[in-house]
């Protein structure tokens, strides 16, 4: 018999795996797991006018955004998943105007 499952507390993606109790897809989990780790490192200076940046989570990717200026900025590691070759689309959709310290 096919029971529906359950959808995910965050996307509505239908999902069978739960945290806390709560629905939730594999995506999101690991989304969450991004930001919690981001929530641990320190916030970073934006390069333009050095304001403290917040961090953001998009398509996996942990970003740094500064408030001011509206600039994102990624680390390293995040850059080496960009050539890889991953969703650079994506991320450039959702940040606008994306730079890099490292390019
Ligand atoms: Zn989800
Ligand atoms: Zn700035």
């Amino acid at each position: 018999m096919a029971l529906l499952a359950p959808k995910c507390d965050r996307c509505g993606r239908r999902t069978r795996k739960t945290q806390e109790d709560k629905p939730i897809c594999e995506a999101c989990a690991e989304e969450m797991d991004l930001i919690v780790q981001a929530g641990y490192e320190v916030d970073r200076l934006c390069p333009v006018d050095g304001t403290a940046m917040k961090k953001e989570v998009a398509h996996m990717l942990v970003i740094d955004r500064c408030p001011k200026c509206s600039g994102a900025w990624l680390d390293g590691g995040e850059l080496e998943r960009l050539k890889e070759g991953v969703q650079m689309e994506a991320v450039l959709a959702t940040t606008r105007g994306l730079t890099s310290p490292l390019i």
